[in-house]
């Protein structure tokens, strides 16, 4: 083998024989289809929880005594999801973590969202992640979440993903009229305020003062029991109204909103689902909030790790302190997120000895950061060295990676925050290209990979 990052014998696909091809053929498909019903963090909780009671987990809250083989479902706030099965050692020696993030880049809706001007009706927005703000104009856009009334009364929405069905979206400007606004830099070209979202057009006979707005407020009360000072209580996100779909002649990719995290979410959800009894328990955890920085109740800088270890551990007659601490101090950890795929167009801002390729397999990132390592969770190298065994033995192709050149831009994951613990972490997941875009890409056979790497490591004794 070279260094050389293109060479042919590097790549997933050269490696796959026939059968592992059916295989990964196999969950890719079923991976489309989750892309196209998950597009939040709600409905990944939703969708795992109830796929995993169907393969015989159960609730956390029906376990009085937690016993080896046993298989566990976790919810919490409906925004953070654990699945866990039992190993057959003590856990105080610690557990095998795959922890992804459940939550992508989109367009949350304000508090006080309607408004009309210029016999429009629209929705004021403000925008969860980091966007390249102009890729949201001019696409359709659905709408998902929640509204929640003053009586605790819950109204799920989920717009605009049926055929059928009316979509919205952010109007942009015309290149006739757009002189100023093509000299701008791209940054400032459309503002966090500009992204408003057409929501209708059509006046409500016989009111003289905002009769389109009006309208609307009627269709939302007849249509959805939703009022207007409801939205203070609501968490409605836009999200492209499009499909998932394979890209390429050759089919050998997928192309969809949210693949940043959901394809981690859902390879190894499909590896947990897959694994024989282990011997060390294994925890799938699918978080929130970490595109804003893994903030708030739900985001992983919250105790949501240790919550879970006291909450096993109570249950087997051990949540004492020590317990707990022991076991955190002995577990392992695989950041499961995404990295960037080197695209040939833009070439100059990866270093191609170390960034990662798409094909070439899952990716184990080191550290990310920028700048000089900067906030990064920087892996020791006796658990990579473990690491590298257990992919190399089980068959995983994989590959090295570093978010771009240094000094060039840079990003972090949760890894930090398992890493506070002693647990031993590393980053590893698929390299994508056109990362937090409406339509990001990456390849099957990496998909596969990660799934074989998650439910490898789920096993890892
Ligand atoms: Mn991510
Ligand atoms: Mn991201």
């Amino acid at each position: 083998m070279t260094d050389n990052k293109n060479d042919i014998s590097r790549n997933a696909w050269a490696k796959m024989e026939e059968d592992s091809i059916n295989e990964s053929n196999n969950i890719n498909q079923e991976y489309l289809h989750f892309l196209n019903r998950v597009k939040t963090e709600r409905e990944a909780v939703e969708y795992i929880s109830s796929i995993a009671v169907k393969q015989g987990f159960v609730s956390m809250d029906t376990i009085d005594m937690v016993k080896s083989g046993q298989k566990i479902v976790l919810k919490q706030k409906n925004k953070v999801c654990a699945l866990i099965v039992i190993g057959t050692q003590p856990l105080i020696d610690g557990v095998n973590m795959v922890v992804s993030h459940i939550d992508s880049p989109r367009i949350d809706l304000k508090a006080r969202p309607v408004y009309e001007a210029d016999n429009l009706a629209l929705f004021k927005t403000h925008y969860y992640g980091g966007i390249k703000k102009y890729q949201w104009t001019a696409l359709p856009l659905a709408l998902h979440g929640v509204v929640v009334k003053k009586n605790g009364h819950i109204i799920n929405i989920r717009i605009g993903e049926k055929e059928e069905e009316f979509v919205f979206t952010i109007a942009d400007l015309l290149p006739h009229l757009a002189k100023n606004q093509m000299e701008k830099k791209m940054s400032e070209a459309i503002k966090g305020e500009d992204l408003n979202v057409l929501i209708g057009s059509q006046p409500l006979k016989g009111v003289e003062n905002e009769p389109v707005k009006k309208h609307i407020l009627k269709i939302l009360k007849e249509k959805y029991s939703i009022e207007e000072d409801d939205f203070t209580s609501a968490e409605l996100e836009l999200v492209p109204a499009f499909k998932a779909r394979e890209v390429g002649f050759d089919q050998s990719m997928i192309g969809a909103y949210g693949q940043d995290d959901r394809v981690s979410a859902y390879t190894s959800l499909r590896a947990i689902l897959d694994i024989e009894q282990p011997t060390k328990t294994a925890v799938c955890l699918f978080v929130d909030k970490e595109e804003i920085g893994s903030t708030g109740n739900t985001g992983l800088q919250s105790l949501i790790i240790e919550n879970l270890i006291v909450e096993i551990l109570h249950k087997t007659g051990q949540g004492d302190y020590y317990s707990v601490r022991k076991c955190l101090l002995n577990s392992s950890a695989l950041s499961a997120d995404v990295n960037a795929a080197v695209d040939p167009t833009y070439s100059e801002v990866f270093e191609k000895m170390n960034c990662s390729l798409l094909s070439n397999g899952v990716v184990l990132t080191k550290f990310t950061g920028s700048r000089g390592k900067v906030e990064s969770n920087d892996a020791n190298p006796e658990f990579i060295g473990k690491i590298r065994q257990l992919f190399d033995s089980n068959e995983v192709t994989w590959q090295i990676g570093e978010l771009g050149k240094v000094d060039i831009g840079g990003g972090g994951t949760v890894a930090q925050y398992l890493a506070r613990y002693g647990i031993e972490v590393v980053d590893c997941g698929v390299a994508v290209l056109g990362m937090h875009s409406p339509f990001e890409v990456v390849s099957k056979a990496d998909v596969y990979m990660a799934y074989k790497a998650y439910k490898a490591f789920l096993q890892l004794y």
